[in-house]
């Protein structure tokens, strides 16, 4: 059987505050080549602009006829002034990252929120293929989403759209770094259950400890846990009531747990204003490959 020729390649990048991951896709969406390298932020700006640099220099001998590169990663542009904002790599935020990437590396760069990334890669290639709307959700250390309508991010004039983790659902709930409070990261993201689990039970245990606990009957892991799937019902509902998309796909360290598609199913249920829940609940299929697979697809 011919392949269709070469220069369907697409070359994409996940850039994280730890490692950069590179990846060649093929015509079917898989992937042909991958690499991962430290991002080594701790060196600062330019050097995390030659760490890329470096990858695509790598990604090119694999795909020498791809003439743009797509890049994944924490944060936003500001449409304001082309500037990063909310990264948690911190010497990105201010600094004009998708400026700085076309001009060293001499090419067009399609640069977008991780989450979004995440997103667009369970739409075209994942969990939500098929679907014309597709809201993915990030559920780990903190909380993010994306929405992806018809094969294409939806971003909003502000960059904005899908940043469910900051809906307040507690205006008298803990502060957050975002300068609100009760926000929904502060109650789903893994190290927010944590931390309400050594405020009650006045010990440290992980989140997947917590989660065997509760599975085991121990009462402060019950208290914490039925807490933390009631706020992911009321939170989910929430989106569902302003988007009702197709489909919704968790990723991130936490859509792990089982109970999500269950008892977590139910909650959403409860709060959602309608008289049933149609809206499916699925698991990522790409794994932690969904990131830098998502960039690839935004060329
Ligand atoms: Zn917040």
């Amino acid at each position: 059987m011919s392949r269709p020729a070469e220069s369907a390649r697409r070359i994409g990048i996940d850039l994280g505050g730890t490692k950069i991951e590179g990846v060649v896709l093929g015509v079917d969406n898989r992937p042909l080549f991958r690499e991962r390298i430290a991002t080594e932020s701790a060196a600062g700006y330019e050097h995390i602009i030659e760490r890329v640099a470096h990858m695509v220099e790598r990604l090119r001998h694999e795909a020498p006829e791809s003439g743009v590169v797509g890049i994944g990663t924490p944060g936003a542009t500001s449409s304001r002034d082309g500037t990063m904002k909310n990264s948690n790599t911190t010497c990105l935020n201010g600094r004009r990252l998708h400026a700085d990437l076309e001009r060293r590396l001499g090419m067009p760069v399609r640069l977008e929120n991780d989450a979004n990334c995440f997103a667009l890669a369970e739409a075209l290639a994942g969990a939500g293929q098929g679907a014309a709307l597709v809201f993915g959700v990030i559920l780990g250390t903190g909380v993010g989403g994306g929405v992806v309508f018809r094969g294409e991010v939806w971003r909003g004039p502000q960059h904005l759209a899908g940043e469910w983790g900051h809906h307040c659902i507690d205006p008298d709930g803990l502060p957050c770094y975002c300068g609100q409070r009760g926000c929904v990261e502060s109650f789903i993201a893994g190290p927010a259950v944590e931390a309400h689990y050594r405020a009650r039970a006045g010990t440290a245990v992980s989140m997947p400890d917590i989660v065997t606990r509760w599975r085991a009957g121990e009462a402060c892991a019950t208290a914490i846990v039925d807490t933390f799937l009631d706020r992911f019902g009321r939170a989910v509902a929430n989106v569902i009531d302003i988007l009702d998309p197709d489909v919704i796909v968790l990723g991130g360290g936490l859509s792990n747990i089982d109970e999500l598609y269950t008892l977590g199913r139910d909650a959403v249920a409860r709060y959602v204003f309608n008289d049933e829940l149609r809206t499916p609940i699925r698991r990522h299929q790409l794994g932690d490959s969904a990131g830098v697979i998502g960039a690839a697809l935004l060329v």
